[in-house]
């Protein structure tokens, strides 16, 4: 007889997005699942994509808002993918292990095992505008150009990563910093309507030309108006060498990968 399946009910995990207050739920991966994300890992370009599909082929349920992948990638947004990765993370891994920390004071690495739920800090957006809202900045900088910030969703993502894979000298950090960055305006003295700059491509060529001073301003804004309602995975931890008290932020999305691979490596064969 073939075989057809253990009947498994995989363990369940009910995420709250902080940004556009969806509800979903998840399940715990499975190997198949690992596979395919250790899998993308050789692509770096890839990852983003599977790390999606990832997400979305282990959730049991949805809002009814999302019929397929594409509304999936276009009504959550990044801060909210982090969130429904820690549910993931959670249900599938429950602590993180051996995560390496760096004492402020002597410099020194240790290393600490998390519960992952002792860490959780949930700090909701307070409407519901968060995908069509743009926010203003005026650059302290460049005199006379704005630059208008919004929050980036998943499909933001996907679109500016396919436009920038063909264009030589476009970094993935260069592509993620200026995901939120919708437009600039530029006032011309001889015209009354200002000049927008909202190509991608274009964007991007603005946004490397601008002084110090201007991304900073863009960045504290971003994070005081969108970036800071999200899922933070904060800890207290003591250095192991010189006894120094710090709480730390946890990178969930970087050690979800090193969950994924140490699963992997650390089989006993
Ligand atoms: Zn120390």
């Amino acid at each position: 007889m073939p075989f057809t399946g253990f009947n498994l009910q995989y363990p369940e995990y009910e995420v709250i997005t902080p940004q556009t207050h969806l509800s979903f739920t998840t399940r715990s991966l499975n190997v198949q699942d690992e596979e395919r994300l250790k899998g993308s890992l050789l692509t770096p370009t890839k990852v983003t994509e599977h790390l999606n599909k990832c997400i979305y082929e282990t959730l049991v349920k949805k809002p009814e808002s999302i019929k397929d992948f594409k509304d999936f990638l276009k009504l959550v947004t990044l801060k909210d993918r982090d969130t429904l990765l820690y549910g993931l993370y959670h249900i599938t891994y429950e602590d993180i292990r051996n995560y390496d920390v760096r004492c402020k004071n002597c410099k020194k690495d240790f290393s600490v095992t998390v519960n992952a739920s002792d860490t959780f800090n949930f700090n909701p957006y307070p409407g519901d505008d968060i995908l069509t809202r743009r926010v203003k900045v005026v650059l302290p900088k460049s005199k006379g150009v704005t630059c208008y910030i919004k929050q980036p969703t998943l499909e933001d993502e996907m679109e500016s990563i396919k436009s920038m894979s063909s264009r030589p000298g476009s970094t993935m950090d260069i592509l993620t910093e200026t995901l939120i960055i919708d437009r600039f305006e530029q006032d011309i003295e001889a015209q009354v309507d200002p000049i927008v700059i909202d190509s991608r491509v274009d964007v991007i060529d603005a946004y490397r030309t601008l002084p110090a001073k201007d991304k900073r301003e863009i960045y504290e804004t971003f994070n005081n108006e969108f970036g800071k309602y999200e899922t933070e995975l904060k800890m207290r931890v003591f250095c192991q060498h010189c006894g120094n008290e710090d709480v730390i932020n946890i990178d969930l999305v970087e050690n979800f990968f090193r969950m994924v691979y140490s699963s992997w490596w650390n089989l006993p064969l």
